[in-house]
């Protein structure tokens, strides 16, 4: 079985993860698309959060508590460059992490596309998942918030957003700067067009998959795969687990809940921009979303076990199911 799926970063690694332990045979194949909007250029080095977080999950490199970076992590460049006091200092470089940057950035410099560059990283992570970046383009997302008391507006790199102002500055919309002229990278439309089944991971609708979704070419081939195509929600219960996608949600004028989201997305049959046919809930969120079957499991991806059950439950509502 052929399996695509649409990630972010810490939501969607741990996804990767069940769906993994759910395929481990290997007749079949798990491609991920990862969103790159979050990508980032500091002290020159090109930092890509949500690829490297799945990149390590996958690979046993990550460190579990905090969610991204690397396990065993020490921070003396951090501190170095704080000396300096050079910026931005509000975001957490560290040492074993900077490898990572150091060798992508040295390869994108001789010419490498990111697609090549994360190929070669993963034979060390051997992650036994195809990483995909969506694009081998520069796309970035940019969050557009108030500039003084006036009804002035500037626009911040995500990271900044999210990282030094927790999400905290009110946002009035997202850019996503690049993906206009951007191109699916190799491989991203003929993995979704091949596919057996093609799942939307629990990651951030808006600054994960939505940035995604973005890359012109992508809806498209969610909406002619023959493939079905199942979401899993995010919101359980009305909140977003691990990150902050309420704030996000709330700048578009989406409410912060399953079924909100389920209609974001919406129907692949029903709507013209929508991308499922079916959407997966938390056990006893209720959920109406026009032209999409609605299921409701447990969706709390508390270890591999429980989130290999609701792999298969998106598999089976994909109508791809593995006996
Ligand atoms: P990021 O790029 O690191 O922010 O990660 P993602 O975009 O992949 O995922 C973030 C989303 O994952 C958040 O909106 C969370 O609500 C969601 N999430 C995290 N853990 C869980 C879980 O156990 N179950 C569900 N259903 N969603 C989760
Ligand atoms: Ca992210």
């Amino acid at each position: 079985m052929k399996v695509v799926v649409l990630v972010g970063g810490v939501g969607g690694a741990r996804f990767l993860v069940g769906l993994r332990s759910l395929l481990g045979a290997p007749e079949h194949e798990i491609t991920a698309v990862v969103n790159t909007g979050d990508d980032v250029w500091m002290h020159g080095l090109r930092i890509c959060p949500d690829l490297d977080s799945c990149m390590y999950t996958l690979g046993g490199g990550i460190d579990v508590e905090r969610g991204w970076g690397r396990s065993g992590e020490t921070w003396a460049v951090k501190e170095e460059l704080a000396a300096y006091e050079a910026e931005p200092t509000w975001f957490g470089l560290g040492d074993r992490d900077i490898a990572t940057h150091l060798v992508r950035t040295r390869m994108l410099r001789a010419g490498y596309p990111l697609s090549a560059v994360t190929e070669a990283l993963c034979h060390r992570w051997q992650p036994g998942v195809r990483l995909l970046p969506m694009s081998d383009d520069r796309v970035e997302t940019h969050v557009v918030v108030a500039d003084g008391d006036g009804d002035g507006t500037k626009a911040i790199h995500f990271q900044e957003w999210w990282v030094k102002h927790r999400a905290g500055l009110p946002a009035k919309s997202f850019a996503s700067v690049g993906a206009e002229t951007a191109t699916p990278a190799p491989g991203v439309v003929d993995a979704v067009l091949e596919a057996d089944a093609v799942l939307i991971a629990p990651s951030n609708p808006v600054v994960s998959v939505n940035t995604i979704l973005g890359v012109p070419g992508v809806r498209d081939a969610l909406r002619k795969t023959e493939a079905g195509v199942v979401g899993l929600s995010p919101i359980v219960g009305g909140k977003p687990l691990r990150g902050m996608a309420d704030a996000c949600l709330a700048a578009i004028g989406v409410e912060t809940s399953a079924e909100a989201v389920g209609r974001y997305y919406g129907s692949r049959k029903t709507t013209e921009k929508g991308v499922l046919d079916g959407w997966l809930v938390h056990t006893g969120d209720r959920s109406d979303v026009p032209g999409v079957a609605v299921r409701a499991v447990p969706l709390l991806m508390s270890d591999v076990d429980a989130t290999a059950a609701m792999a298969r439950a998106a598999l089976e509502l994909a109508g791809a199911s593995i006996g």
